[in-house]
């Protein structure tokens, strides 16, 4: 076996892990303009949420407090199952807000 093909064999599974390393730590944020956000009111602050579209959001709720928010207390953005693949802001907030029991 020549030597670089030796090199390529041993470098290439430490290239893929690298990538999907990579990958799980820079998941997307959902963007607001995204038509699956945009269709449950997805805001990243909610703050901004269009009080007048969606009446049942009281001030307080956010994702963090979510029962469909997938991350460890405390962290700044985590994954929710309306959004695969994606991270959604702990401040954020959609109509499919669910208060964690
Ligand atoms: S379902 Fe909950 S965690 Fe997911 S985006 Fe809506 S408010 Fe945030």
């Amino acid at each position: 076996m020549s030597t670089r093909r030796r090199l390529f064999i041993q470098l290439v599974p430490v290239a893929g892990g690298g990538l999907l390393a990579g990958r799980a730590w820079s998941q997307a944020m959902v963007d607001e303009k995204d038509p699956q956000a945009a269709a449950l009111g997805y805001v990243a602050d909610a703050a901004k949420v269009d009080k007048a579209k969606y009446p049942k959001f009281a001030a307080g709720q956010a994702c963090a407090s979510c029962a469909l928010f997938q991350a460890k207390a405390g962290a700044a953005s985590g994954p929710c199952p309306l959004f695969p693949a994606k991270q959604v802001s702990a401040k954020g907030w959609c109509s499919a807000y669910a208060k964690k029991p």
